[in-house]
């Protein structure tokens, strides 16, 4: 599943061959991935491309009255090709620029998100995301705030959209280890230096997936349309039963609301 890093790695990646074009068309193959794809879309038609941006996990095309947003849900991939070069399986949706440029969605699962909505009644699901992880307003403080008045685990808390965005269950996980402390503590007992740990270590395993995004960029223009999605090196994510790299402990895995947790119940407090 793409998570922040390739979003964000997508969007810097097709900024530059989209932004300041019009878009001469918009070709819909399919009736619906998540919601309706419906002619709606096509309001971009004639449009010049001001800016692209990424909040959360969405990408923002934005234009002078409306947005396109679009969401890669589980499986999607944009890529840039040529308006004529072959249709794929999958690509059900083209943005094709006055040059030519065609910047196609391909989603086998269908979970993905295309819909236009005006600059000024942005939908609610967008108005109510969290701050952003690499913000500077995700900070110890702004953590440590939300750990006081709660009782859940520190994992969901890390991964409730509305406290910060984009922590997926693989970043939570390498997160926690990289802090050294257990996905199953209260939050109500971390310390102020613990969230001070955490956050950076958020921000720290973000930054090295963006890292990883650029040296693969390429993988997102490839004409074969293969998935670009980054391989990172994981310290506990998907190791249940490999010894830790840190301490001799073995990794485990638990279930924390319903999503497979991974950590090192030795080194991780
Ligand atoms: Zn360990």
């Amino acid at each position: 599943m793409p998570e922040l890093p390739e979003v964000e790695t997508v969007c810097c990646a097709i900024s530059p061959q989209l932004v300041g074009k019009n878009i001469r068309s918009v070709v819909i193959r399919a009736e619906k991935l998540r919601r309706p794809l419906d002619k709606n879309l096509r309001a971009i038609e004639n449009k010049n491309l001001c800016e692209i941006s990424r909040r959360a996990k969405y990408l923002i095309f934005h234009f002078d009255e409306i947005n396109l947003l679009i969401h890669l849900g589980m499986s999607g991939v944009l890529r840039i090709c040529r308006e004529d070069d072959e249709i794929l399986r999958h690509d059900h949706l083209s943005i094709i620029t006055e040059d030519g440029l065609d910047l196609r969605l391909n989603d086998p699962r269908r979970f993905g998100l295309a819909m236009i909505y005006p600059v000024n009644n942005p939908p609610e699901f967008l108005i109510n995301l969290g701050v952003e992880p690499l913000s500077e307003e995700f900070n110890a403080k702004y953590l440590f705030e939300i750990c006081k008045t709660k009782s859940a685990k520190i994992k969901q808390v890390l991964m409730e959209q509305k406290n910060v965005v984009g922590v997926g269950n693989i970043y939570a996980c390498e997160a926690l280890f990289q802090a050294e402390i257990s996905p199953l503590r209260s939050v109500k007992t971390l310390t102020k230096t613990e969230c001070e740990k955490l956050v950076a270590a958020v921000k720290d395993r973000l930054q090295a997936g963006i890292q990883a995004g650029g040296t693969t960029l390429r993988d997102f223009f490839h004409p074969d349309g293969k998935p670009g999605y980054f391989s990172q090196k994981l310290a506990v994510y998907g190791k249940v039963g490999e010894k830790c790299m840190r301490c001799s402990g073995e990794i485990e895995n638990e279930k924390i609301s319903g999503r497979s947790s991974f950590f090192c119940p030795k080194c991780q407090k």
